[in-house]
């Protein structure tokens, strides 16, 4: 009797067992998606193997119910990472292969041609500098000798990063190997998809999270087929299949989004070396501020460092100006004086700038002029955040509307009043102080489609806008020549979250952000508005001076016990019911000890403490932090399987993850 061996995307770490279709080879069935019934549900599997059983009642196990795949998607390769995911992220073997090999893509009847052909670009092939040519040189010749390595670029912003990245690109494909470059934000694929198709012109393809489930299908195929030989993609581009694989890129590997916040919460730049390794590949991180995990990596060399010290044409990194909000009020203007002043400036030399606030909505809060109190989300232990046009206030959580005019949520008056300042406030603040001044803003409630991160990047490039306003979403990576000036509102709003990283964060994004300008012909000017001038954070941002600011930062680290110097884990206890919360986390906390000495296991158990936002979407939630070695770590993790908890309380893991709130 042949039975199926079936991975299910549910937190159970075992194969189930299935009878195949009677009228189909196992070669068909081996190796692709199925459907199978499970418990009440249909949900989709991967048919991993089979085996053949003489005694077994086979009338207990049930029939799979379709075949989804017209192709064999799941490769040895998908198995092994998927293993190595479930061991070191804790979760099924099932629910690694969900992310490995997406459940939601969909076999097509026509096969489409990737819209990234289409495109025709001028790109001229720079002569490289000494520094660039050293890189590519010894990124190079690591490839020529088909062995594992990995490589950090500290590359200060506007060194020319993307043109080493190219020109290990293009050696890879002259060997036929394949290269995946991982971009942090989806706005940054029109750049890089312009730059990499003038230079290479096929075989390119993107992915993300606004690509169709049929487009995705056809590109998994082509990749495994090499009729792809470059993916340029977010986080999940990773697991693309290629067979042959040469490089992956990790392009500004500091950031957050390289980590997966949902089981399995991976972190991309383990996977792609674990994935460099078993292909003999080569690993490229790139930033112009490495993590401190990374940059400690090459201090100690696990890392080969390559760093990239002078802009392009020995163009000067801008200059920051520090300027400190002090008496600011309800009514008081979101800028200063001197940044008005700079402002006006650049726009009559027909320049460009860039204006950021890390906050988007309207305004910040609601408050009560009577009793000062702050309307907060009934369902979320936060503020929520004034909207206009049409006028209401947003949960940024939970996604809770509420239609103005609003009370007052505590003593029920109506003298309301707003305060602070998002994206949507600075733009009007703009139209009124530059009258002619063309604006785009850019943030996710203008950025819901693709569409408009597109039209941002055009408009602003073909200079049909002069100022770009926008969150995070205008700080990474962007190469605009004529942006000479860069104003960051509100330094701050990263800066005092209870978080071991909010301090590197904030210097990140800083210097980022003033990274955008003085990358053409004209000299960059930057203004940082903080309510903190003196911060080191803000300090060594000024001077561009990322090794002092690792220097005291790694310090604190290590002094505090986070890592780089240890691992973590996040668990955390949710349940509607607050007591029920309270309860279970403190019975598995001391549980937990009670482990840690039974079985002599070097750990540090913390908490149980709320979360920053201590309550979600009606859902109150706690977090325990585990803090030692990763694999006692996993050994502890393994006896949480047999916790019981009450009814309704959630227990989930986090393994490493990007923050602690
Ligand atoms: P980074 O990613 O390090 O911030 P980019 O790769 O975006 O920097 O490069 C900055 C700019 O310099 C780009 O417009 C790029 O085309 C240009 N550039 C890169 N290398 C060279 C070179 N060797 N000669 C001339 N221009 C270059
Ligand atoms: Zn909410």
């Amino acid at each position: 009797m042949t039975v199926l061996e079936v991975a299910v995307p549910i937190p159970i770490n075992k194969m189930f067992y299935y009878l195949p279709l009677s009228n189909v080879k196992l070669e068909d069935i081996i190796g692709r998606r199925v459907k199978v019934p499970f418990g009440k549900k249909v949900l989709t599997a991967y048919a991993i193997s089979y085996i053949n059983i003489k005694n077994i009642n086979t009338l207990k196990l049930k029939r799979i119910i379709k075949i989804i795949d017209n192709d064999n998607l799941i490769t040895e390769e998908a198995i092994k990472l998927s293993k190595y995911i479930s061991e070191n992220y804790v979760c099924s073997l099932g629910e690694a292969l969900s992310s490995v090999i997406p459940t939601s893509m969909k076999p097509s009847k026509k096969i489409s041609e990737n819209k990234s052909t289409e495109k025709k670009v001028k790109h001229r092939k720079c002569i490289l500098n000494t520094q660039q040519n050293n890189a590519v040189n010894s990124i190079n010749k690591t490839l020529s000798k088909n062995v594992y390595s990995s490589f950090l670029i500290h590359g200060v912003t506007g060194s020319g990063k993307t043109e080493v990245y190219i020109n290990a690109i293009e050696y890879a494909l002259k060997q036929n190997r394949s290269t995946i470059m991982l971009i942090p934000d989806i706005s940054l694929t029109t750049q890089f998809l312009d730059i990499i198709t003038a230079r290479f012109n096929k075989n390119i393809g993107i992915w993300h999270s606004g690509i169709s489930n049929n487009e995705k299908y056809d590109l998994f195929l082509k990749a495994i087929n090499g009729d792809v030989k470059i993916i340029i993609g977010a986080r999940s581009a990773v697991f693309t299949p290629f067979k042959n694989l040469g490089l992956i890129i990790i392009d500004e590997e500091h950031e957050h989004t390289y980590k997966q916040v949902q089981k399995p919460s991976y972190d991309t730049r383990e996977i792609a070396k674990w994935r460099c390794k078993y292909q003999n590949a080569v690993v490229i991180l790139g930033s112009a501020t490495p993590s401190l995990e990374s940059y400690k990596d090459a201090i100690d060399k696990k890392i080969n460092l390559i760093e990239l010290n002078k802009r392009i044409d020995n163009k000067e990194l801008p200059e920051v100006k520090v300027l400190t909000l002090e008496n600011r009020t309800f009514k008081t203007s979101s800028f200063l004086p001197e940044t008005i002043k700079a402002i006006s400036k650049v726009l009559a030399r027909k320049e460009q700038i860039i204006v950021f606030l890390n906050r988007r909505g309207y305004s910040s809060t609601l408050i009560c002029r009577k009793c000062n109190s702050i309307y907060q989300c009934p369902r979320c232990s936060i503020s929520m955040v004034f909207h206009k046009n049409p006028d209401l206030l947003k949960c940024h959580y939970c996604g809770n509307t509420e239609y103005l005019p609003a009370p007052c949520s505590v003593c029920k008056c109506k003298d309301v009043t707003i305060f602070g300042s998002g994206t949507q406030k600075i733009e009007d603040e703009l139209k009124k102080l530059f009258k002619h001044a063309r604006i785009f803003r850019l943030d996710s409630d203008t950025a819901s489609s693709n569409k408009n991160y597109e039209k941002a990047y055009n408009g602003i490039k073909n200079e049909e806008y002069d100022i770009l306003l926008g969150t995070q979403m205008v700080a990474k990576g962007f190469d605009f020549p004529k942006v000479s000036l860069v104003c960051i509102i509100d330094a701050d709003t990263s800066l005092y979250i209870p978080d071991f990283k909010s301090i590197e964060k904030t210097f990140q994004l800083i210097t980022q952000v003033a990274g955008r300008t003085g990358r053409g012909y004209a000299k960059g000017n930057v203004i940082v508005q903080t309510n903190y001038p003196q911060h080191y954070a803000i300090e060594y941002a000024k001077k561009h001076d990322f090794k002092s600011f690792y220097k005291i930062e790694i310090e604190q680290r290590k002094k505090l016990s986070y890592p780089p110097f240890c691992d973590i884990a996040k668990i955390s206890i949710k349940n509607k019911k607050m007591e029920k919360v309270d309860e279970d986390s403190e019975k598995l906390f001391f549980s937990l000890k009670d482990l840690v000495i039974k079985y002599k296991l070097e750990l540090e158990i913390l908490g149980p403490v709320s979360a920053y936002i201590a309550k979600l979407n009606n859902i109150y939630r706690k977090y325990i932090i585990i803090k030692g070695d990763r694999n006692n770590i996993l050994k502890l993790t393994e006896f949480l399987e047999n916790f019981k908890q009450s009814v309704g309380t959630f227990i989930g893991i986090e393994i490493m993850p990007s923050d602690l709130i």
